[in-house]
């Protein structure tokens, strides 16, 4: 099956990933340097596949769930190592999840600031007794900085409402303006 060099390479890079300093990419970046020739998503394949700790994958059927059967192969890595990536690999993915949750749940996150000290807020869920709680807050512990995200969100948007045509009119305008003069000036 698996030849030797690219064997080697493959333990390697499991060892590597196992120390958690390193994220997938940085992993594959480093095996590619070595000489393995391997896409992202083949890394991410192989990362993933238990086959190189002896491991059998068996797809589904329609009668049976996936099975997972020992190989009489040689295993290149042990079962433990390969648990342990796993692990990580879970971590990081829920690590990237919540960042997008994060993102879709404060969509005002680095676009506002904070009306105390001018720094941009950044928003956080916290458990209540009964339900969830959005704020939007100050990066700062030393500011008091807090809203909750439905009522900002709600002025941000009447604000926004507010904003008529012919004020956006005006300020595109005198933007032209202060566009033209500025060229002007360049030619000069
Ligand atoms: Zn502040």
């Amino acid at each position: 099956m698996i030849k030797q060099p690219q064997a080697d390479l493959i333990k390697w890079a499991f060892d590597q990933f196992a120390t958690g300093t390193y994220s997938i990419n940085q992993v594959r970046m480093m095996t590619v340097q070595k000489e393995l020739q391997c896409s992202k998503n083949n890394f991410w394949k192989i990362l993933h596949n238990p086959i190189y700790c002896g491991i059998i994958t068996v797809k589904a059927t329609k009668d049976e769930d996936i099975q997972y059967v020992k190989g009489i192969h040689k295993p290149i890595i042990s079962e433990s190592l390969y648990r342990k990536v796993q692990l990580l690999l879970k971590s990081k993915r829920k690590q990237r999840e919540s960042k997008l949750q994060t993102k879709s749940l404060f969509p005002l996150r680095g676009f506002i600031t904070c009306p105390f000290c001018e720094r941009t807020l950044t928003g956080s869920t916290s458990q209540g007794k009964h339900k969830k709680y959005s704020y939007y807050h100050c990066n700062t512990s030393k500011c008091k900085g807090r809203f909750r995200n439905d009522f900002l969100e709600k002025s941000y948007e009447s604000l926004l409402k507010k904003i008529t045509l012919p004020m956006y009119m005006n300020f595109l305008s005198s933007f032209s303006k202060m566009k033209i003069y500025s060229q002007l000036e360049e030619k000069h």
